[in-house]
C-alpha cells in the first residue's frame, strides 16, 4: 500500500465516523427540540425556524452518548450560553474537535461580550 492508499483510507475512515456522529448528534438534536420549547435555558433567549442552528442542546453530564428518550440528560442553550457553560469545565467534550480546536484552551471567551450585549437588549 502506498502512502497516499494508506491516507486515503483514513480519509475515509474519518469521514465515515464524521458522518455516524452527525447522524447521532441530529438525532438527539431533534428529539430534544421535540421535547422542550426552543428557549436558551441560561439567558431565556426564543428561538424560531429562522435562527433554530443557533440553539444548541447541551448535555448536562457532559456525556454525548448518554442520551436517554426522556430528555433528562439535555438542555437547550444557544450557542453563547453553551460556550460559557463548556468554558467552565476543562475536559468540554462539546461539538466538533476541528470546530472546537481554535476555542479550547483559550484564556478569553469571543463571545462573553456578544452576550452581554444580548442580555443587556431585552
Ligand atoms: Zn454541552
Ligand atoms: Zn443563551
Amino acid at each position: 500500500m502506498t502512502s497516499q492508499e494508506s491516507k486515503n483510507k483514513l480519509d475515509r475512515i474519518v469521514a465515515q465516523a464524521r458522518r455516524d456522529r452527525e447522524t447521532r448528534e441530529q438525532g438527539y438534536r431533534e428529539q430534544a427540540l421535540k421535547i422542550y420549547p426552543w428557549i436558551c435555558g441560561r439567558c431565556a433567549r426564543e428561538f424560531t425556524r429562522e435562527n433554530l442552528r443557533e440553539l444548541t442542546v447541551h448535555h448536562r453530564d457532559h456525556n454525548h452518548d448518554n442520551n436517554p428518550p426522556d430528555g433528562s440528560n439535555w438542555e437547550l442553550l444557544c450557542i453563547y450560553c453553551h460556550d460559557n457553560e463548556h468554558s467552565r469545565y476543562i475536559d468540554s467534550g462539546y461539538g466538533d474537535a476541528a470546530d472546537t480546536a481554535g476555542k479550547k484552551g483559550a484564556s478569553f471567551n469571543p463571545f462573553a461580550q456578544l452576550k452581554d450585549l444580548l442580555d443587556k437588549k431585552e
